[in-house]
């Protein structure tokens, strides 16, 4: 990947996952690695195209994306197309609920929008009742490269 906006040794990879309480296997800190280097969240498909190459087992890539995202270490989002995706957290600053998505609706692309603030504001005197906690916010359209 060309751009990339946060380099993971793999020494704080391997401590990461320890301090979350897994064992560090080599699968899970190349998972770690590649998803903290992406700069948009990705489906497993994305993740073994580049992994399977280098010797790891599509299932097991499988596995530790979901170990890892119920470890903590990475947020796993349901943007509605029945495609899992998973993007690595980065601290108190990087959680799936304070940056929204944007899907284009013609390629499929998911982009994180770290510099976006979606509020969701009542009307005067009414109450959001349908709105109980949300967890993602997602928009959708048309990307640069597809309007
Ligand atoms: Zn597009
Ligand atoms: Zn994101």
């Amino acid at each position: 990947m060309a751009d990339k906006k946060h380099n993971l040794s793999t020494a704080d990879a391997r401590a990461m996952i320890r301090a979350a309480g897994l064992r560090s296997t080599t699968c899970r800190v190349g998972v770690l690695q590649y998803l903290a280097a992406a700069t948009s969240p990705l489906s497993h498909a994305d993740v073994a195209d580049h992994l399977v190459p280098e010797g790891f087992d599509k299932s097991t890539i499988y596995r530790c994306l979901v170990e890892l995202a119920e470890a903590g270490l990475a947020n796993r989002l349901d943007l509605g197309d029945h495609v899992w995706r998973f993007e690595a957290r980065r601290g108190e600053q990087h959680r799936a609920d304070e940056h929204p998505h944007f899907m284009c609706i013609d390629c499929g692309k998911v982009a994180c929008l770290p510099e976006v603030t979606v509020q969701i504001s009542p009307s005067k005197g009414r109450k959001v009742a349908a709105v109980g906690a949300v967890t993602e916010v997602l928009l959708k359209g048309h990307c640069a490269d597809c309007q």
